[in-house]
């Protein structure tokens, strides 16, 4: 049980130093208590107090890392009920599905297509994690050949699904190596799997018909010695999934009901019959609060807009996207080419950058840190002030690619005008559209 912040308060050195930089040690307890401090912040913390209060200062949420290689992924570690809160960590994990009786060589098809589902985007490489096998008829050697072609043949790390111990069991000695996750656990075999869970060190997921359901097989199995957990409250109805996924948040972070802090997994493989319908409770659980999302396929319709919604989703609503300062070539410029420059917001970038290949103009594109303001919002808070514009574009090094002295600043940002003319003397300086659909014609013309 989470200890409260009057109980923590016990456990303080109560000299009010104020190194934790709270003016109290009550004040430290309570902050400690609601998962807004580190224990880490007061120095003067005794071992014997440090070990009591270690559960106090845990995430409410356990953190960990499921599968190996380039795909692991963290999972868990959530502090708040809402994004704007402060932010979500973990991005939801997506897998898919493929029965133990797969031909070999269509699961290497399938692999292979869904390998190539990745998209850089902001700097970053989106794509799935995982691959589920699911026993399909109780053939443990079937099932640990599906498991060990995953783990082997590609990236992806993989959820082993059966409730029969000894498949589980041989799945495991197939794919173990690759820290893979075993689901499910339930009442009637939560000894057998326990065991297995125990023995490799692996991740184990939990399936009960109930909330209540879930916290009794929690307790049973965090008793035996199991930490990363993964939670499965069993509901296949759309609605009273979400509600459970949203008690079970609630729960855990307002509540401190340490039986249900752990990551959730949810099946939209189960509760739709096309790949529209589990693409759209996909992208709920994404929102609302699902940790791992098991679909029936990857497909380029499905995939890609869900990697998109989840980078946004997970990332931190007070700092905004942004694109790495520099010179962005668009269809292929030459030294006669225009050069325009905007800031670093990543959706400022990606519209004006849209705008620019579309044009089939060749063009230079200038992105000037702006701590990922808009335009308008930079050129007000002086992040795209006329000479810091001017210098960047002399150090930027786009004179070594041009031989001509001709820049266009975005229309939002025509009151700069003077101030780069003064900063960069002898340059044209172009004032260019204001909405970013001009740009097109503006470069043609
Ligand atoms: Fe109290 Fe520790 Fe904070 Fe000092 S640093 S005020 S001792 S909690």
């Amino acid at each position: 049980m989470a200890l409260t912040g009057i109980q923590i308060f016990k456990l303080l050195p109560k000299t009010n130093c104020k190194e934790c930089g709270v003016p109290t040690c009550l004040a430290f307890a309570m902050n400690l208590a609601s998962g807004k401090a580190e224990l880490d912040s007061c120095p003067y913390v005794s071992d014997e107090a440090r070990a009591q209060l270690s559960e106090a200062s845990a995430p409410p949420i356990r953190p960990f890392t499921i599968g190996k290689g380039v795909r692991k992924a963290g999972t868990g570690g959530e502090t708040v009920q809402y994004r704007h809160e402060k932010t979500f960590y973990s991005p939801t994990l997506l897998a898919a599905q493929v029965g133990s009786d797969i031909a070999a060589a269509d699961l290497e098809t399938k692999l292979k297509t869904w390998n190539a589902f990745q998209f850089e985007r902001v700097g970053f490489n989106l794509r799935p994690e995982l691959v589920a096998v699911k026993d399909a008829g109780g053939d443990a050697a079937a099932f640990a050949a599906v498991a060990k072609q995953i783990a082997e043949t590609s990236e992806f790390n993989v959820i082993l699904i059966t409730e029969d111990a000894a498949v589980m069991k041989a799945g495991v000695e197939a794919c173990g190596f690759k820290r893979p996750l075993m689901y499910a656990a339930t009442e009637a075999n939560a000894d057998d799997f326990g065991a297995i869970a125990l023995e490799n060190d692996l991740p184990l997921a939990i399936k009960a018909d109930s909330v209540d359901g879930l916290t009794a097989l929690s307790e049973k199995l965090t008793g035996m010695g199991i930490k990363d957990l993964v939670l499965d409250p069993g509901s296949r109805d759309p609605k009273q999934s979400n509600q459970d996924m949203i008690g079970i948040r609630r729960a855990a972070l307002k509540d401190s009901n340490r039986a249900v802090g752990f990551p959730t997994i949810a099946f939209p493989c189960e509760m739709a019959s096309n790949i529209d319908v589990e693409t759209m409770l996909a992208a709920m659980y994404i929102a609302k609060y699902g940790s791992i999302v098991v679909l029936s396929d990857f497909t380029g319709e499905n995939v890609f807009p869900l990697l998109l919604e989840r980078l946004n989703i997970f990332t931190d609503p007070q700092r905004p996207m942004t694109v790495t300062e520099g010179i962005y070539p668009i269809n292929n410029p030459d030294e006669n080419s225009r050069v325009l420059i905007t800031t670093n917001f990543a959706l400022t970038y990606f519209i004006v950058s849209g705008e620019i290949e579309a044009s089939k103009v060749p063009t230079w594109l200038l992105i000037k840190d702006s701590e990922g303001l808009s335009v308008l919002t930079a050129w007000a808070a002086g992040k795209f002030a006329g000479d810091d514009v001017g210098m960047f574009v002399k150090k930027s090094g786009i004179t070594d690619k041009i031989k001509h002295q001709e820049i266009v600043i975005p229309g939002y940002a025509a009151a700069i005008v003077g101030d780069v003319e003064e900063e960069l003397p002898g340059w044209t300086i172009t004032v260019g559209p204001r909405e970013a659909a001009h740009i097109p014609g503006f470069l043609k013309a």
